[in-house]
């Protein structure tokens, strides 16, 4: 039998074996001073990846799913309005503002079918309107401001560029605050192209601002799945221009390469992946052995899941309630579902609006933990015919069903802040004695034979991304995160990342976090001598084990 308590005596032996490691080699970093104002170089930068002896592929840290994506298909012309493959989930576990404040509806044209060139005579692009360059312009300057982090990383290293000769193709939301992330590759030295992955969050002008100087975009708000599969084509194949870098958010353009191009794909120096799923689909290929470039998991970044996932939601959700439904939440009855990073924001959000919130969990864990921040933990049963509002944020699919769904009270809202449309049984409402009546963009009233309304926001997709913005500020800290995730694969040496799947190191989250303190004059603490001494510590980090929980 199992022994538990030996298994965790080995993890934790393990675990400060690997403390130990970076306790050496901490003494490298000492010349770094990211607590003082962050003011490590990109050279320090560099070296301070190489003192780190053993990047340690990260493994099993998560189940693998079946993966059940078709890409055997080429996009084709005649096929551009089917739906063969359905609407890529992928594309929605990371988080971008979806508003696009230009009307993608004006024009029914395809921008397939326009040709369009910038000022400077260039056509390698494909957006919905080149001419709304200038709006998108404004709308980059304005992320800019709140991104002051990413935009002194792009100070600091853009002397010594060192992206110089990086060709990246990426596959990300194209919102004004990515843009500020391409512009910040790009004034590193990076060529960039660059596509969308999420048929229905591209903000058009962004995309003509990127195009407009020169970024080769190809993405537009409102695209049919066959023209996403086009426009990852149109951004990877292009004569003369072989991509050494990829930048991805769901996996789809590595996957696309993977299959279509791979002797592209096997040349590739390093991937930078996003979210949850493209992080799978990494894992099962490298299970599978066939990983044949090093890749990045950032999602697992600290810098990335306490802060993404926790304050964005937290900031976003009641954007999207109102905006959808003008409903006020004090006194009002919420059973959020799934009290992991996502719920624990969405739940803060609520009680601080007066809202009484309820958590559905399955592990004990993290129901004590809803139960010692007053929330009261139940089974979604026993309050389904009471609440006004719910709202999963599980990852897990069926967390609503249609018998439950059948009992909620009539005007009661259901919606998900999870990654995927599994969360809620969305489909078993599609039949024929329910009547559907959209009242809103993305708000749909589900009727009942008896009258019964269930108000359903976004069709069940991610509520956030499609019914409000999302924090500029939080996007930054990922955007940065994702920049020294780049510079680090492209600048390694030969030998330093295998064909494996990697988690960015305690410093560099370190570093990732150091530099946005500035934006709230926080001033740390330095350890002295002694307290250093005491704690086992470098007095420049890092400050936590990798096994920290944070
Ligand atoms: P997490 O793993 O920290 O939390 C999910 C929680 O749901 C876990 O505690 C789990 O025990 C619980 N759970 C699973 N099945 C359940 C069920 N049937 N009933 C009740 N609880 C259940 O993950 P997270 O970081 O909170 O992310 C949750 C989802 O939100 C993921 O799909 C993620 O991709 C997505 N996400 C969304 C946003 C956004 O902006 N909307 C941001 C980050 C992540």
């Amino acid at each position: 039998m199992a022994d538990p308590a030996g298994e965790a005596k080995l993890e934790l032996k393990q675990a400060s074996k690997e403390v130990k490691e970076s306790e050496n080699v901490a003494e490298k970093y000492s010349a770094m001073t990211v607590s003082k104002n962050s003011e490590m170089n990109m050279g320090e930068l560099s070296s301070a990846f190489s003192a780190v002896p053993t990047h340690k592929p990260v493994k099993k840290q998560i189940q693998f799913v079946e993966d059940k994506q078709e890409f055997s298909r080429f996009p084709t012309k005649a096929g551009r309005r089917s739906l063969s493959r359905s609407i890529s989930q992928s594309s929605t576990d990371s988080y971008s503002s979806a508003a696009s404040y230009t009307d993608s509806s004006d024009d029914e044209t395809s921008p397939r079918d326009k040709a369009q060139v910038n000022s400077k005579g260039s056509s390698d692009f494909c957006v919905k309107n080149i001419k709304q360059a200038e709006f998108g312009r404004r709308e980059i300057e304005i992320a800019e401001q709140d991104m002051s982090a990413l935009i002194s990383l792009r100070k600091r290293a853009q002397s010594e560029k060192p992206l110089a000769g990086a060709k990246i193709v990426g596959c990300t939301h194209i919102t004004a605050q990515t843009a500020v992330l391409i512009e910040t590759l790009v004034a590193l030295g990076a060529q960039c192209r660059w596509t969308a992955c999420n048929i229905y969050s591209t903000q058009n002008e962004v995309a003509a601002a990127l195009s407009e100087t020169g970024v080769a975009v190809f993405a537009w708000k409102g695209e049919s799945e066959d023209d996403f599969w086009w426009c990852i084509d149109r951004c990877v194949n292009n004569e003369g221009w072989q991509p050494n870098m990829i930048l991805d958010d769901g996996g789809d353009l590595t996957h696309w390469m993977y299959k279509k191009y791979p002797n592209v794909f096997k040349k590739i120096r390093g991937i930078v992946e996003e979210s949850v799923t493209g992080v799978h689909r990494l894992y099962q290929l490298s299970k599978a052995g066939k990983l044949c470039v090093p890749a990045m998991n950032v999602n697992d970044s600290v810098t990335k899941q306490k802060f993404d996932n926790l304050y964005c939601c937290r900031e976003s959700i009641l954007d999207g309630l109102k905006r959808t439904t003008d409903v006020m939440f004090g006194g009002k009855q919420v059973v959020v579902c799934g009290y992991g990073e996502v719920g624990k924001g969405c739940c803060a959000a609520l009680k601080a609006l007066g809202a009484i919130v309820y958590v559905t969990e399955i592990d004990p864990i993290c129901a004590l933990q809803a139960c010692m921040d007053g929330f009261r933990v139940v089974k979604l049963n026993e309050v389904i015919r009471q609440v006004d509002v719910i709202i999963t944020c599980t990852g897990n699919k069926n967390v609503v069903t249609r018998d439950q769904l059948d009992r909620m009270k009539n005007g009661s809202i259901v919606c998900n802040m999870g990654h995927s449309n599994t969360e809620i049984d969305v489909a078993s409402l599609r039949t024929p004695e329910l009547t559907w009546e959209r009242v809103r963009s993305q708000v749909d009233h589900v009727i009942w034979p008896d009258g019964k309304r269930v108000i359903l926001l976004a069709e069940g997709r991610l509520l956030n991304l499609s019914c409000s913005t999302v924090p500029t500020f939080v996007l930054s800290i990922t955007a940065t995160t994702q920049a020294l995730a780049l510079i680090e694969l492209y600048n390694a040496p030969e030998g330093r990342y295998k064909q494996d799947v990697y988690l960015l190191p305690k410093k560099m989250d370190e570093y990732v976090a150091s530099l946005h303190l500035a934006t709230f004059d926080a001033h740390l603490t330095e350890l002295t001598d002694e307290q250093a001494k005491y704690l086992g510590l470098n007095k420049n980090g890092p400050f936590k084990p990798n096994y920290y929980r944070y």
